[in-house]
């Protein structure tokens, strides 16, 4: 855990922030202020679950406690750049993370659920050929507390705007910027704030943490935070991978598949998520589609343990690569189906507002037109909330 800056007299205290404890840590921060675990418990739900960052709201923890907090801690979000509402009211937010950098977090209401998309680098170093965000390059991995404070402000947010203590946020993709599993370890107890019941409670089942296939990470994974695996796969041959997921030449797909099969004896789910954007002429022919169902379902394993997610590709300029046609995804699906695979065609959400799939980043690519934002802000112009549709 961070360690608690004691006061001097000389040095400013650096305050924590507490986003960034799971709640093992806030028990071990609590007993350095020689406070109890069930403390460090209260503290922690009037965060999480009531969305409090005040400790003198914190009506039930002592009153010497409340000072003592607020000499050594803090709860502070992350400052909003700007948000975009869809007319599918799909949201998106842009974060300032300081340094003339921004990470986005896109918010899908559906009829049965409603995901919130967080990211967990600025920038990626993967550099998948589709990928926009992976096109910009890599910036740094992100803090706990700035991975939490996504989901955090998100929640917390829509609650207030729609006046209702409901939950607002049923399920987490780890599927925004970056490579999770390259941060695996500040991805770990922020996944454990959004499991813990005194937190955010959210089964495993229902965070998803979406991997280019960083296999001993994966292996970690299961150890630490099992929860729903997404693999990005998006070929089913080494030199076509190699091509589109760099990440293959280290972990080609034979080794990343048998990765999987020893994730699911932890996974809270039977089966793994197969992530597969369509590209024109690239990976979107029939008979890709037969290889794929050869390499997933070969030596007797069935098509019964993995779902494959087809990703409509959103063209961005950099890249040279097109978006299947309607009638190859269709094809392509169809052979999937008929091979008895659990197959489905991700709806575009968000794209009036460049939220959808791999556009992530957009903005953001622009790092001059984030400071600028950013510069603007400080000198107190109006950073206003853009509403489209
Ligand atoms: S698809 Fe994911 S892993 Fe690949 S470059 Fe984009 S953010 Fe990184």
């Amino acid at each position: 855990m961070e360690q608690l800056n004691h006061p001097t007299t000389e040095t400013a205290v650096q305050k924590v922030n507490l986003l960034g404890l799971d709640l093992e840590a806030l028990v071990d921060f609590c007993a350095q202020l020689g406070e109890k675990r069930f403390r460090a418990t209260q503290l922690y739900r009037w965060i999480h679950q009531r969305g409090v960052a005040d400790f003198d709201a914190m009506s039930d923890l002592a009153k010497s406690l409340r000072t003592k907090l607020k000499e050594c801690a803090e709860v502070v979000a992350l400052p909003v750049l700007t948000e975009q509402v869809s007319r599918d009211g799909t949201i998106k937010w842009l974060f300032d993370v300081g340094g003339g950098d921004a990470v986005e977090a896109v918010y899908i209401p559906e009829r049965d659920r409603a995901t919130l998309c967080i990211s967990s680098q600025a920038g990626c170093a993967i550099g998948c050929r589709f990928c926009s965000t992976g096109h910009q390059g890599f910036s740094r991995n992100l803090k706990t507390w700035e991975i939490v404070a996504q989901l955090w402000y998100a929640e917390h947010e829509l609650r207030r705007r729609f006046e209702s203590p409901e939950r607002k946020v049923s399920n987490v993709v780890m599927m925004g910027m970056g490579e999770p599993l390259q941060n695996f370890n500040q991805l770990v107890p922020a996944l454990k704030t959004m499991l813990d019941d005194n937190a955010f409670g959210l089964s495993r089942r229902r965070v998803t943490v979406s991997t280019s296939g960083i296999v001993p990470m994966m292996d970690r994974l299961s150890q630490s935070a099992p929860v729903a695996l997404a693999v990005s796969l998006h070929a089913p041959t080494d030199p076509l991978r190699d091509h589109l997921v760099p990440l293959n030449k280290k972990y080609p797909i034979e080794e990343l598949l048998a990765a999987c099969h020893r994730y699911l004896e932890y996974a809270p789910r039977d089966f793994i998520t197969f992530e597969y954007c369509m590209l024109a002429g690239m990976n979107d022919s029939v008979e890709n589609a037969r290889t794929l169902v050869e390499i997933l379902s070969g030596n007797g394993q069935g098509t019964g343990w993995f779902k494959l997610n087809l990703i409509p590709f959103n063209p961005f300029p950099e890249s040279g690569l097109l978006c299947s046609s309607p009638q190859a995804v269709q094809a392509f699906a169809k052979v999937l189906l008929d091979a008895g695979v659990v197959t489905t065609v991700r709806k575009t959400r968000g794209d009036d507002i460049d939220a959808a799939c791999g556009q992530l980043a957009g903005e953001v690519k622009d790092r001059t037109q984030a400071v600028v934002r950013m510069q603007k802000k400080r000198n107190g112009e109006s950073v206003e909330a853009l509403r489209v549709g």
